[in-house]
């Protein structure tokens, strides 16, 4: 207990010790890149709950994922935050082609997540089939299945660029 109050003795007293943000990307102009017309729903702005979802992927993609929310990267400042149900999600983060195994779970998740939802194909594979296209086990793309909001295209792609993408439906 005593150590809880000079705990937040010592936050009241030097506020928050991190660098300022940098600033928010700007958005491809139209006409520039598959996601330029991308409008972000008003209602999450400031936040987003998101859940991630692996449709088929080789791990990569995840291990991006996880920087993007670790402390370098740090995805929520931004005002994203990650949760363990699609019903408790705005955003899902979907990597991997999409495998005959997993293409009913990506429907039902697709589903479970409320409106306004933004989907976000993460990946070459989760957008084009990348390295796994063709594969026996391949059902096909995220696009194929669902509407797709925006693309983080690399295989895998850097924390950076997804932090960009959640940075664009959140605006900050
Ligand atoms: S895009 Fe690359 S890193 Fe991501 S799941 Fe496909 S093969 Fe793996």
């Amino acid at each position: 207990m005593i150590q809880s109050v000079e705990l937040l003795r010592l936050i009241r007293r030097f506020g928050r010790l991190a660098e300022p943000p940098p600033a928010p990307p700007a958005p491809p102009a139209p006409g520039e890149g598959a996601d330029a017309s991308f409008v972000p729903p008003r209602a999450l702005r400031g936040s987003a709950q998101c859940r991630h979802v692996d449709v088929g992927s080789c791990n990569g993609c995840e291990v991006e994922i996880g920087q993007s929310f670790g402390p370098v990267y740090d995805a929520d400042r931004y005002g994203v935050r990650l949760v363990a149900s699609p019903r408790h999600a705005d955003v899902l983060l979907v990597t991997g082609v999409v495998t005959h195994n997993m293409a009913d779970a990506l429907t039902r998740t697709v589903e479970a997540t409320p409106e306004p939802r933004v989907v976000v194909a993460v990946g070459d594979c989760a957008i084009d089939g990348g390295l796994l296209a063709g594969g026996f086990g391949v059902r096909g793309t995220v696009a194929d299945l669902t509407r797709v909001d925006l693309t983080v295209p690399g295989c895998p792609p850097e924390p950076d660029a997804i932090v960009a993408a959640l940075r664009r439906v959140t605006g900050r």
